[in-house]
């Protein structure tokens, strides 16, 4: 059941991004560190992201569609939000993306009834299992 919707979930992305594929060449991306995925995540990190303290990789936590109502809602951003599963610190980058491409995401997003944050609940969920299995074992309780 999970896997179908999973299956369904990447083709309507292949099928969304042929679509699409055209509108890619209209945007100017100059970012270094980031690319654009096109998909419900929207970027990735062209460098590993490890936590300061520990040194463990980070999982992604969420990505969010950002607006600065401030700025008359013009500067249009993601923010990238990651974890460490072992100490848990927690840190966000708020990247600006092109406001086509910020809308592009949303849209994206629309059809598969999210809103304005992709969190990837499968994959931190699985992660912190891991963790708390980890804690248990280190107290004996495996
Ligand atoms: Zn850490």
């Amino acid at each position: 059941m999970l896997r179908l919707s999973k299956l369904k979930e990447k083709l309507a992305i292949l099928h969304y991004r042929k679509k699409f594929a055209k509108k890619q060449k209209h945007i100017v991306w100059k970012n270094s560190k980031w690319k654009l995925t096109w998909d419900i995540i929207g970027l990735t990190p062209k460098f590993n992201i490890t936590c300061p303290f520990c040194n463990t990789e980070m999982v992604l936590r969420h990505s969010r569609l950002h607006v600065s109502p401030e700025l008359k809602e013009e500067n249009t951003h993601i923010d990238m939000a990651y974890k460490c599963p072992n100490c848990d610190y927690f840190i966000v980058f708020g990247i600006p993306v092109p406001p086509q491409y910020w809308l592009y995401i949303l849209n994206l997003r629309k059809k598969f009834g999210m809103g304005l944050i992709y969190a990837p609940i499968e994959t931190w969920a699985k992660s912190d299992q891991q963790i708390i299995k980890e804690r248990l074992q280190a107290l004996g309780y495996w």
